[in-house]
């Protein structure tokens, strides 16, 4: 189920709830201001993905609302935990879902980042 991105941050979505402890996640990355995790349900040889610590729900409301760091040490966050993962040679590819039509789940922003085998086309027809 999509959700709406002009909702209020809600605190028990889950990945505030892997933020907070909560829930387990295999983290393969974490500083003051990024925590990049395995997907649950990878659709790729590698899936991971990467979100900022602070509670914006979406692209849209992060990149109104973030602070210069913030947004600044979430794009580094995002390539470094790609070089760490080695993806870099062979290529990946960066998604970020924003609301309805982007058929975003989780109300907290995170950009997957896909890796390991040749990506295909940008989007399936349909
Ligand atoms: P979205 O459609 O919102 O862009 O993607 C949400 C992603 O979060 C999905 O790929 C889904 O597999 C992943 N996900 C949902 N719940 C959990 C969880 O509890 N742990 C982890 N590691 N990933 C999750």
């Amino acid at each position: 189920m999509a959700i709406d991105p002009t909702l209020e941050y809600d605190d028990n979505n889950i990945f505030a709830k892997i933020l907070r402890g909560e829930i387990p996640n295999k983290t393969v990355y974490e500083n003051d201001y990024v925590l990049a995790f395995h997907d649950i349900n990878p659709q790729a040889p590698h899936h991971i993905l990467v979100i900022p610590k602070g509670a914006y729900v979406s692209w849209d409301d992060f990149s109104a609302r973030g602070s210069d760091t913030e947004i600044s040490e979430f794009v580094r966050g995002v390539g470094h935990v790609a070089r760490q993962a080695g993806m870099v040679e062979s290529g990946y590819r960066l998604l970020a879902n924003i609301g309805r039509d982007g058929h975003q789940e989780v109300p907290h922003l995170h950009v997957h980042i896909f890796a390991g085998k040749p990506l295909g086309p940008m989007l399936n027809n349909g």
